[in-house]
Formats: structure tokens, C-alpha cells, sequence
């Protein structure tokens, strides 16, 4: 049994301005040990897919369905008590902005503590040796001095640091990680990545990250699901993302993959604007940004099924032969970008 089975998750927003949609059928289950990446744009519903499995929606205007197994425990039907207990102690998130994330009247020692007290039960001074070895392993230098700090004497870099120690604090099964170093420079980035590789073998936990770039996913990802407008359009294990890409959509990401070393004005860009969840499109919701629509893809919708390996899932009416040529001509460009 995988530590989390996710099925038919479905979330709806009652809004001013009518029902949004925002997620519409997602599945997937993650191993111990294991990382999920889920990547689309802005608005394709991967953080409130993951704020739906930790019971973070307002639940006056959110209606939810589906199952989010977690060890055995369907979250979307335990008691909000028992959630409040499993959140930050068996499953903890690291969110995009630590300055809101982070109180910023409260030194970082003391907030990590409480992350600690809230769910264990250790003395104070317990929690505060905890909360210093949690910053050791993050890699805070001077973590002796700096417990008493506040979040503003600390860079971004450093922050994000803390908000991981806080994640980590309880030795969670999985860390869910939302976009955690998109506000950070390419270095530093590329540090907290290592930092939560090295952590996650160390204690193997399961992490979900979830990103809008796939140099990201490349990195730590062990599968991969790729969404748009609230669905899955495509999932699979890593490597056949990259090597093997069987949705157009995807096609598209992998063409806008940031470089380092190309002008960020010589990116290929998909054209268009993801769907209004409002109101999304008919039959295959990319249909209207994509270069290869036929008929159907504007009035069917087309459903997630294997292509080739079992493990490979794609949502796309397009002929097989279709599909290889382009995959195997978005790998060879890649390829040669990186050349
Ligand atoms: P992503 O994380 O992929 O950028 P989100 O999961 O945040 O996207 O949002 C998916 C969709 O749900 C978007 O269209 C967004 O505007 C909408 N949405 C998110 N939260 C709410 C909310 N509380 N009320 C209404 N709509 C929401
Ligand atoms: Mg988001």
C-alpha cells in the first residue's frame, strides 16, 4: 500500500461570480521515499490539489470529493481534530512566501518551538534544543546565535532555511513542498534542493513538490504529473517526461524550459492563456492553445489512459504516430538547446 493514494479529487469554489472548478479529477499515490513533482502553470490548480489532500480550504465556499488516502486514513473524512494532529506532525507544507508564513513579531527559535509544543509533549527547553538542531540541519550557520533573531534579520535564502526546519521539525512522512524556492536566485535554489535531497534520504520522507519549472522537476522528481486547468494531461515517471513527452501541452512546457545559458527573450513561450476555471473550455481543455487540434479536441473530452509503458498516462486525442514524431522532435531540440 503506497503512504498516500489520492483518487478523484475534485474541488469546487462558490464564488461572486459563480462555481471555479479549480480541481477537476486528480489521482496519483506517492511511495515512502519518494518524490512527486507537479508542474503547469499559474492557476492549473496544483496547490489547492495538495491544500484539498491537508484540509486548508475554507470550507464555507470549498466542496471537495474524492479520497486522499493517508496511511490507511482518508483524510478528506477524518475529523478536523485528527487532521489538525497529522498537519505539521505526520504531514507538514512548506509554503512559496515565507515572509507570510513566518510571524514576523516572533523570533525564529520561538517559532520553531512552538511548531514542536503544538504537537509533542517535551518540556520547554526540550523544544528548544529541537528547534536548534533543527536549524543545524538546514545548514543556518551560527545557528546558536541566531535562534533568537527575527525573520526580518534573516535574507531569503535563510528564511526559506527555517521554513524547511519547521517542516522538518516533527520528522514528517511527507513534506509537502509549494513552490519553495521560486523566490529565491538560481544559487541558493539550487542549495535548498540539495539540502531537501540530502534531508529526504536521511529520513525517508515523501515529498510532493510542486513548481511551475520543470528544471525543478528534473532535479528531484521521481514521477511527474503534468497539470492543466485542474486536470492531469499528463503522468509519469521522470525520465519519460523528459524523454518520452506525449502531450502537446507538455511539449509546450519543455519548450519554455528556462536556460541559463540562453536569453531568457529566446524562449519559446506556449501562446495564450491557461483556462478560466469559471468556465473551461469544451471537450480537451488545452484545445484552444494548442497547435494541434482537430475536431474532437473541441468537443470531447479526451480521458487519461496508458500510452506505451502502463505507468505512462496522457490525456490527448492525437494519432500515435503523431504523438512520437513530436515527442521524439521536443527531445531532439532540448537536446540540442543543452548542446
Ligand atoms: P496553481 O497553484 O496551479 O497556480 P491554484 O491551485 O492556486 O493554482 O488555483 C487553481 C484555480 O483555483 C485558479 O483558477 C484559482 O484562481 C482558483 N482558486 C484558488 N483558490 C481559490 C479560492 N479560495 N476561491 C476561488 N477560486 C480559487
Ligand atoms: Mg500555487
Amino acid at each position: 500500500m503506497a503512504l498516500l493514494e489520492v483518487e478523484d479529487l475534485k474541488t469546487r469554489f462558490q464564488t461572486d461570480d459563480g462555481v471555479v472548478n479549480a480541481v477537476d479529477g486528480v489521482s496519483f499515490t506517492l511511495d515512502r521515499g519518494k518524490t512527486l513533482g507537479i508542474v503547469g502553470e499559474s492557476g492549473s490548480g496544483k496547490s489547492v490539489t495538495c491544500l484539498t489532500i491537508l484540509g486548508l480550504n475554507d470550507p464555507r465556499n470549498t466542496t471537495s470529493e474524492g479520497v486522499a488516502r493517508f496511511d490507511g486514513v482518508d483524510l478528506l473524512r477524518t475529523d478536523p481534530e485528527s487532521l489538525r494532529q497529522l498537519r505539521g506532525m505526520r504531514i507538514s507544507m512548506i509554503f512559496q512566501d515565507p515572509m507570510t508564513s513566518l510571524n514576523p513579531v516572533k523570533k525564529i527559535g520561538w517559532q520553531l518551538e512552538e511548531a514542536v509544543l503544538v504537537h509533542r509533549d517535551v518540556s520547554h527547553k526540550e523544544a528548544r534544543q529541537l528547534a536548534l538542531a533543527a536549524m543545524e540541519s538546514v545548514r543556518i550557520p551560527r545557528a546558536a546565535q541566531r535562534i533568537d533573531d527575527y525573520p526580518h534579520q534573516f535574507s531569503g535564502g535563510m528564511r526559506q532555511r527555517v521554513m524547511i526546519a519547521m517542516a522538518l521539525i516533527n520528522e514528517p512522512d511527507i513534506v509537502i513542498a509549494d513552490e519553495p524556492t521560486t523566490a529565491l536566485d538560481v544559487t541558493t535554489q539550487a542549495q535548498i534542493l540539495d539540502l531537501m535531497n540530502v534531508l529526504q534520504d536521511e529520513r525517508h520522507m515523501a515529498i510532493i513538490m510542486i513548481t511551475h519549472d520543470l528544471g525543478v522537476v528534473a532535479e528531484v522528481a521521481d514521477d511527474v504529473i503534468v497539470m492543466y486547468g485542474g486536470q492531469v494531461v499528463e503522468h509519469a515517471p521522470v525520465d519519460e517526461i523528459f524523454y518520452r513527452p506525449r502531450h502537446p501541452y507538455t511539449w509546450g512546457l519543455l519548450g519554455s524550459l528556462p536556460r541559463m545559458d540562453i536569453e531568457v527573450e529566446a524562449l519559446a513561450q506556449i501562446p495564450g492563456q491557461p483556462p478560466s476555471l469559471l468556465n473551461p473550455p469544451a471537450g480537451c481543455r488545452f484545445h484552444p492553445r494548442c497547435a494541434f487540434a482537430m475536431d474532437i479536441c473541441r468537443t470531447e473530452v479526451p480521458q487519461l489512459v496508458p500510452y506505451g509503458d502502463a505507468s505512462h498516462l496522457q490525456r490527448c486525442w492525437l494519432d500515435d504516430a503523431t504523438k512520437e514524431r513530436e515527442s521524439v522532435r521536443t527531445v531532439a531540440a532540448l537536446q540540442q538547446e543543452a548542446s
